[in-house]
């Protein structure tokens, strides 16, 4: 392989460019870019432009392409599939991609007792169907979430979701029932004392039989990658077992390998009575998934759940070859070792910069900081600058956060050890030129 990345132009290039104005034109507004190129092909970590340039992937598609962008065992499966058909809609007839993909949740996904899943298309539906399935079995209405929390874009989940701008701005009146209790978020947050006393408050407030459901995600991913402060997660589990709430665990994001366990509750020693996955689970194709008590699962009438598309056979395929990458017994350690070599990378500019408040997380899903220093206001405007040096030097970082002022690392869980350093050094060199400047100015 030649050293990455690899640029033939400037970022974006000539071609890039004049695609962009075509979109410009022709594609609603409303749908945002983090860096305005146009992608050829793709490599293990790579992304290859249109104007000949190699881009260092360390987003992943936001932590969807975990097993690379381009996975031969994924095209295989997904080629094989192809042949034969590319959809019955499961609810007319069946095939056996989506009994395969639902045993291997119902065997992997934390919690020791009977499981059954349920396949759809998106995250945000996953959600949904969790929220209806807890309604269902509990007859109660109300839905719980936390401070910071991101649950998708439709309407339900953008009511659960927290951050205002973009996801909420002008897209109200939002469904009811939805409560949200404070974040133990160790940086800015309560304590985990502090904030399981209000929840429980908050749940008793409005009366035992009101809550259907408690959803959480184990790390936050777009509030900023929260690595919740510790006993916050057992203590929700505590509350939901206490008051008969169904706990729903989303994983969506975090879920499959992400963080170095298979699921980011185990770090905690948890499970969800539901837990969510979506994202990664497709290789790449839409493909999400419900997977819980059995008792719990069953508790929708039939008929009750389903969707044209849910479970696609090209979506359940490219899941099983996923399923087969991440039950390689190197793959685990290597997420391990992708966040050693972040921290080492990231964690002296902890000492060296007064804007780095922090770096966090687990596995290949990381995060740093930006901060005035002893304040601690956020500083969007640095993530911003740092993200753009990156993507000007062909690395492709993400921001996140309720402030805007966290850069997120997402590398597929199978980057190679060069182009992570290539990445990582990138980005801190990034990162201590534009400290630098703003410590001139
Ligand atoms: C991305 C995400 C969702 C929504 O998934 P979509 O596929 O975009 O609908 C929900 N929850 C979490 C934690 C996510 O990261």
């Amino acid at each position: 392989m030649t050293s990455v990345p690899h640029l033939l132009t400037e970022i974006p290039g000539p071609r890039s460019r004049e695609l962009h104005a075509q979109r410009e034109a022709a594609v609603a507004s409303g749908f945002g870019v983090t860096l305005p190129v146009f992608i050829a092909s793709a490599g293990t970590s790579t992304l290859q432009d249109v104007d000949g340039n190699t881009l260092i992937d360390l987003a992943s598609g936001i932590a969807v392409t975990s097993v690379g962008a381009a996975n031969p065992l994924v095209r295989q499966k997904v080629a094989a599939q192809l042949d034969l058909f590319t959809h019955t809609c499961f609810m007319v007839t069946e095939y056996e991609g989506f009994v395969r993909v639902a045993e291997w949740l119902n065997d992997h996904v934390p919690g020791d007792f009977e499981k059954k899943t349920g396949l759809f298309s998106t995250g945000a539906e996953a959600v949904e169907n969790a929220v209806k399935i807890a309604r269902a079995y509990s007859g109660r209405p109300g839905v719980l979430v936390i401070d910071e929390a991101y649950h998708g874009r439709s309407l339900l989940t953008m009511a659960m979701t927290a951050k205002e701008h973009p996801y909420k701005t002008s897209f109200g009146p939002f469904p009811g029932d939805v409560v949200r209790g404070p974040n133990a978020n160790p940086l800015r947050g309560a304590g985990t004392d502090a904030a399981l006393a209000e929840i429980e408050r908050i749940v008793v407030d409005h009366g035992a039989d009101h809550f259907a459901a408690l959803v959480v995600e184990p790390i936050q991913g777009e509030g900023g990658f929260v690595v919740p402060a510790e006993g916050f997660l057992a203590g929700l589990r505590r509350i939901a077992d206490a008051h008969g709430i169904v706990l729903v665990i989303d994983e969506i994001q975090t879920g499959l390998g992400r963080t170095g366990r298979l699921f980011a509750s185990e770090h905690d020693g948890i499970a969800g009575d539901i837990t969510l996955t979506a994202k990664a689970l497709g290789g790449g194709l839409p493909l999400s998934a419900v997977t819980g008590r059995a008792d719990i699962m069953d508790a929708a009438h039939a008929g009750g759940l389903g969707g044209t598309y849910a479970g696609n056979p090209l979506a359940c395929a490219a899941a099983l070859a996923v399923f087969e990458v991440l039950e390689d017994p190197d793959l685990l350690p290597r997420v391990a070792g992708i966040e050693r070599s972040i921290r080492r990378h990231l964690e002296p500019l902890l000492v060296e910069l007064d804007i780095v408040a922090e770096v966090r997380g687990h596995g290949a899903m990381m995060a740093i900081e930006f901060a005035d220093p002893g304040t601690l206001a956020p500083r969007a405007d640095l993530a911003q600058r740092i993200a753009s040096a990156c993507h000007a030097a062909g690395v492709i970082t993400l921001t996140c956060g309720t402030f805007g002022n966290v850069i997120r690392l997402l590398p597929p869980l199978v980057i190679e050890d060069a182009v992570l350093e290539a990445g990582l050094e990138i980005l801190a060199a990034s990162i201590r030129s534009i400290a630098a400047e703003e410590a001139a100015a």
